[in-house]
């Protein structure tokens, strides 16, 4: 593998949290990084790589602000099928009328070509790693092996219906043949879809399937009122009593949404370990409501940020996610000490990588973890004056600021050309199937 060499460059290495006395720019060092095997071999001032030390390639980071890849962390990325095929409508009648009618006619060879675009999408906005829920998984892990990203993947299962104990069954498999593919890059983990779409019977068959092959869980939790509604009728109970009752919180869980959850709720997810996927701009949109999330995080809980899928956001980047976020939640609380940018970059980054069980490969810029960071161009009207660097990241940035991509030590995009797949072929493979998938009957 490749050595490489990023000289003379502001680095935002996600490490520490910002201390009472230290300045937003004191986050900031102004130096080179070094990465060799993969790994990021030393990150630091000028002079801390050894002149005799020989990269392969050298890159100017002049000019460029370098920070950790960002992560998403809840996604369906083949779901960049249908964005923008139906919006503003009510959640019920979007998926009931539009959305699943949609899914159901959709082969591997769709949801292979609709992934990619979606990494190229994620790629493009800075996002190194991300964590996804669909089927068709093999098509999607292929999809992430070519483009070279960093991934976790969970087949979903949906507990009623004639799809039950297949997609059990394609799990298992999928588990089998994809648990640490990609050169280490997929984990795969069970993606239960949502609480009140797996009864208790079949959350105990996804239960010892967790056991057996000892890995994480996916699931949507709390996302709707309509939810609540419907567990509290069926159990009396709240989803995530549910849940804790039936024993899935004994395992590494990333609960996606929990918009709407009680005191009790927070104290079992902060007990249990759970940590969270916030997706505010997909929240907003199906109206769904405005997690908790100061108080989640006071809680102790870890709070990663996720798009959701491409048809309720409408798209993938995580700059755009960072900045409702921080927004959403100071006129909520109105308080505009909330989230500050600082700790929005950390939920981005470090926290992110935490929620998905990675915080020992990626998510900071230290010496030893995977090499996935990404190189914005400051040099650009919207990034100047440079008051505050890393306000500008969250309030002012974009993801079409990122110009260069490394993941696992590999230059995945260059001056914004990605250079695994090629990015027209895959807008034509995309363009070339709607009129199919749109076509009604
Ligand atoms: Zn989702």
């Amino acid at each position: 593998m490749e050595k490489i060499l990023i000289q003379d460059c502001l680095i935002l290495p996600a490490t520490h949290r910002l201390g009472k006395k230290e300045k937003t720019q004191d986050l900031l060092i102004k130096g080179d990084i070094a990465i060799d095997g993969g790994r990021l071999l030393k990150v630091g001032p000028e002079g801390t790589i050894p002149s005799d030390w020989n990269p392969g390639k050298i890159i100017n980071g002049k000019n460029f602000l370098c920070l950790p890849g960002l992560i998403n962390c809840h996604t369906h990325a083949a779901m960049t099928l249908l964005r923008s095929y139906a919006d503003d409508l009510p959640l019920m009648y979007w998926l009931e009328k539009k959305i699943w009618p949609i899914e159901a006619r959709l082969t591997g060879e769709d949801v292979y070509w609709g992934t990619l675009l979606a990494l190229i999408e994620m790629i493009k906005s800075g996002t190194t790693t991300f964590n996804d829920m669909y089927f068709y998984m093999d098509e999607t892990a292929q999809a992430v092996e070519k483009i070279g990203m960093r991934a976790c993947l969970a087949r979903g299962l949906v507990g009623i219906g004639n799809q039950a104990e297949k997609g059990l069954e394609e799990s298992r498999a999928f588990i089998e043949k994809w648990q640490e593919g990609a050169g280490g890059r997929i984990k795969v983990w069970l993606g239960p879809h949502a609480p009140y779409t797996c009864p208790p019977s079949y959350l105990k068959k996804v239960i010892s399937l967790a056991q057996e092959y000892d890995v994480g869980i996916h699931i949507h939790v709390s996302e709707t009122k309509d939810e609540i509604a419907q567990i509290e009728k069926k159990y009396k109970k709240t989803p995530v009593g549910y849940l804790q009752e039936i024993g899935l919180f004994q395992f590494p869980v990333l609960a996606a949404h929990c918009v709407h959850l009680t005191d009790e709720d927070i104290n079992l997810l902060a007990e249990s370990g759970i940590s969270i996927a916030h997706n505010p701009e997909s929240n907003m949109k199906l109206a769904s409501g405005i997690a908790p999330v100061a108080k989640l995080r006071a809680a102790g809980i870890t709070v990663g940020l996720g798009t959701d899928g491409a048809a309720s956001n409408n798209n993938l980047d995580m700059f755009g996610e960072m900045r409702t976020a921080a927004l959403l939640h100071k006129v909520v609380n109105e308080d505009p000490l909330v989230l500050p940018a600082s700790e929005v970059i950390l939920m981005a980054t470090r926290d992110g990588a935490r929620a998905l069980g990675l915080e020992n490969e990626v998510g900071m810029l230290k010496p030893g973890l995977k090499a996935d960071l990404i190189l914005i161009n400051l040099n650009q009207a919207h990034l100047f004056p440079r008051h505050n660097l890393v306000a500008h990241l969250v309030y002012a940035a974009q993801g079409h600021d990122v110009d260069t991509v490394i993941i696992d030590g590999k230059v995945v995009m260059e001056h914004r050309k990605i250079l695994t797949v090629d990015e027209e072929l895959v807008r034509a493979e995309v363009e070339k199937r709607i009129p199919r998938l749109t076509s009604p009957g």
